[in-house]
């Protein structure tokens, strides 16, 4: 092969900055700057880095080559600059929406609850929510799409219903700024925790008022003083003690204070005024997005301004769509959706990314191109650094302080899987700022869904461990993982799975209680029997399923519940155990709503000794 010379050394590069976008070739750099990809090859080679001219570049080779001969660039994300011409194309002008007209009416306010792991954050988002419910609605039938309205007095206010700091931040990583009021959760009997602060700094970079819930004041060691006292101490003064926050003691248990908390987000949210034009084309936020079996992508997604209407044009990234349906938090169809309003929307063509920003298109040409164009640009990106899978290098979970002691720069193969596009984002963003300098984090994989087999054969293949955040493993995948030795962590605390990260990094990773999986069934048919409840007939396919043992069940690998098997029937006799290839019924106590299909899993705690 010919070895190319210097063609071009003396060339004058161009004059001002030059926009060079990320995982450029040597063949895109090179002309740029006017040099030939020759020039770009030989350059780096002579600087120890091996790259043919079709390969993507690092932001390091290009900036040190554009230094090296001394032009000016920009690195810009793939996609960047056609970003702006796209949103010519919506008609879509950001900074007009920024600006707040006097004659707009009043919007509910929008709520992030926020605090430490068990302060009641969860408790409270469902009292509030039960509360409130609208007259005549069936018996617990809410649909948890990712926020909810609530009316009092005549007002509305929405809540997220993703509660805690790293959702939000995720949120606004990505230009999400959907929060205008944050309650921090600080429980009485805890008072200020690890988690507490981080949200307190969270909300506070994201300039959002915050009114403080001083949860559980039903509790005997319940202290509000003690909680003020800490939290005046960070600079949060309590409003009896001449400061400017409202603190409001409550019990998310007994319900006690929750009204008065309401009261007060009414009267801080009539404070900030906040307005919005409900006429016009609909834009605002992707709360959350899914695959449904049956409904195909869903997203839920908040309306900040104009009023969004079934048939609509919508655009959310590289997904698009008319809007076939709106879902009301209610599960009733609607019309249309006005300002702070949350609605799921059907019809889209993809799966959209939570805290991206969706907008109505003018019409469904410029809907699909728009979003079109976007597709190719995040395939021309993921080309470059992120997409390829990490091979050789990188190491395992239980092998990584091994790495890091013997000096190396040690990277962290992951593959995260999550029931929810926000909680993958959520767990994928909060993992990257544990990054530090002696340990980087490859995601070699990042989805929504069940941990399948496909996934621990690529986490074979590329060294990785793979966590799990809500959902689990099939069966296949789980039998593979064990030939394969791949290692499979399982999570429902974002909070827990960082800790373990953090540990292992430190060298400190626990001895696992791993939860052994004792048999599974799958169901085939539910009964309803009167005063009994569901009692789901089921087929063993797997193992043992034995009465009172620990139970999950799952709708395609996502966890739709937890507890334990109340009753269990061969036929019409109570059997203690059912093994694989048998019939049996197995009596549910308060979860009713199973489908034909889904998974009983039961499970046993053991731990699992580390060498
Ligand atoms: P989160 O992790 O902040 O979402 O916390 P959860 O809402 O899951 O609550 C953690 C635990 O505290 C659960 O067992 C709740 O039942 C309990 N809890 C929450 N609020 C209260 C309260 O006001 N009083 C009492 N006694 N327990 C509470």
């Amino acid at each position: 092969m010919d070895v190319p010379t210097y063609t071009s050394e003396d060339a004058p590069v161009p004059e001002g900055t030059v926009v060079i976008e990320r995982s450029s070739t040597a063949q895109d750099l090179g002309p740029k700057l006017n040099r030939t990809a020759a020039d770009v090859v030989r350059f780096l080679l002579t600087n120890g880095e091996m790259v043919t001219a079709t390969q993507s570049l690092t932001d390091e080779m290009i900036e040190l080559f554009a230094s090296d001969v001394g032009a000016e660039i920009r690195l810009v994300d793939p996609g960047e600059e056609q970003e702006v011409e796209l949103l010519k194309m919506l008609e879509f002008d950001e900074e007009e929406l920024e600006e707040v007209d006097e004659d707009w009416p009043i919007r509910p306010p929008v709520i992030t609850v926020m605090g430490h792991v068990d302060h009641g954050k969860t408790l409270l988002l469902d009292r509030i929510r039960s509360a409130n419910v609208v007259e005549g609605e069936a018996g617990g039938i809410t649909q948890h799409i990712g926020a909810y309205q609530i009316s009092r007095n005549g007002k509305s206010i929405t809540f997220l219903d993703t509660p805690g700091h790293e959702a939000f931040t995720a949120m606004r990583a990505r230009g999400a700024d959907a929060t205008d009021i944050v309650v921090l959760v600080v429980a009485a009997d805890d008072g200020v925790m690890p988690q507490t602060v981080e949200a307190l700094d969270h909300a506070r970079a994201a300039e959002v008022p915050i009114i403080v819930a001083i949860n559980k004041m039903d509790r005997e060691g319940a202290d509000p003083n003690r909680v003020m006292t800490q939290l005046s101490e960070r600079g949060l003064v309590p409003e009896e003690w001449g400061g400017d926050v409202i603190m409001v003691p409550l019990s998310a248990m007994t319900g006690d204070g929750v009204d008065d908390l309401i009261d007060n987000l009414l009267l801080v949210a009539e404070v900030e005024d906040l307005r919005a034009d409900p006429e016009g084309r609909a834009s605002g936020t992707v709360l959350e997005s899914h695959l449904d079996i049956g409904r195909g992508p869903v997203a839920t997604v908040l309306v900040e301004h104009g009023t969004l209407n079934v048939g609509d044009p919508l655009v959310s990234g590289a997904a698009w769509g008319r809007v076939r349906a709106l879902v009301n938090d209610r599960g009733e169809r609607v019309e249309s959706a006005s300002p702070s309003t949350p609605v799921q929307v059907l019809g889209l063509s993809d799966v959209a990314e939570a805290g991206d920003s969706f907008i109505i298109a003018p019409n469904e040409k410029v809907a699909g191109k728009v979003a079109d164009t976007r597709e190719h640009w995040q395939r021309v990106a993921s080309f470059g650094s992120a997409g390829a899978p990490a091979t050789g290098g990188g190491a395992k979970l239980e092998d990584i302080f091994k790495q890091i002691q013997a000096g190396e720069a040690a990277t962290l193969n992951l593959i995260v899987k999550a029931d929810v596009n926000g909680s993958l984002e959520a767990v994928v963003d909060s993992l990257k700022k544990r990054e530090r300098d002696e340990v980087r984090l490859a995601f070699v994989l990042r989805g929504v869904g069940g941990i399948t087999e496909n996934d621990v054969q690529l986490a074979a293949a590329s060294n990785a461990t793979i966590l799990g955040f809500n959902v689990r493993p099939d069966r296949k995948a789980r039998e593979l993982a064990e030939q394969e030795k791949v290692e499979i962590r399982t999570y429902e605390i974002i909070y827990k799975l960082l800790e373990d990260i953090e540990n292992a990094m430190l060298g400190l990773l626990e001895p696992e209680f791993e939860e052994v999986v004792t048999g599974d069934a799958q169901v085939r048919e539910i009964f309803r029997i009167p005063r009994v409840g569901a009692i789901a007939g089921c087929m063993v396919t797997n193992g043992v399923i034995t009465r009172g043992s620990k139970v999950r069940f799952l709708r395609d690998g996502t966890i739709i519940w937890k507890g334990t098997i109340q009753s269990l029937k061969r036929f019409k006799d109570d059997a203690q155990e059912v093994a694989a290839g048998y019939e049996c019924g197995i009596g549910l106590s308060d979860f009713q709503d199973l489908k034909e299909g889904d998974i009983i899993e039961t499970y046993e705690e053991r731990e699992i000794p580390r060498e």
